[in-house]
C-alpha cells in the first residue's frame, strides 16, 4: 500500500492554456500505484476539452433534393416530412426573401 500522507498537492502548469492547476496528493498516489512515470501536462479543463474534441464526429449528411431547383444536395440534419429542403444557394435566397415579407413594427410613443 502507498502511504498517501507522504504526498502533498503540487501546482503544475498546463501545456495548453498555461494556467496553473493542482495535482492533488491523491492523484499523485494514484499515478505511483499505477506505475505511471509521466506527470499530467494539462489541467482538468483542457483534458476534458481534448476528450470532447476527440469524440466529436462530423454531422451525418443526408441526401436530399432541393425543393426549389431540384438539385441533389446534402444537409446535416434529417429532413422532416412535408418540409421543403433547399440547396445552399436556394436556401440563402429563401432567407433573403423572408426578411422582405416581415412587416416592420412601428413603435408609438404614448402621450
Ligand atoms: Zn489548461
Ligand atoms: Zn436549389
Amino acid at each position: 500500500m502507498v502511504d498517501r500522507s507522504s504526498y502533498s498537492d503540487r501546482t503544475l502548469k498546463c501545456r495548453d492554456c498555461s494556467g496553473d492547476f493542482i495535482w492533488t496528493a491523491g492523484e499523485q498516489a494514484f499515478f505511483r500505484e499505477k506505475g505511471l512515470q509521466n506527470i499530467p501536462v494539462r489541467c482538468p479543463e483542457c483534458r476534458a476539452a481534448r476528450k470532447v474534441e476527440m469524440g466529436v464526429k462530423p454531422p451525418v449528411q443526408h441526401q436530399v433534393i432541393c425543393a426549389e431547383c431540384g438539385a441533389h444536395t446534402t444537409v446535416p440534419f434529417v429532413p422532416r416530412q412535408g418540409r421543403p429542403v433547399y440547396c445552399g444557394p436556394c436556401y440563402s435566397q429563401a432567407q433573403d426573401d423572408g426578411t422582405h415579407s416581415e412587416e416592420s413594427v412601428e413603435l408609438h410613443a404614448d402621450s
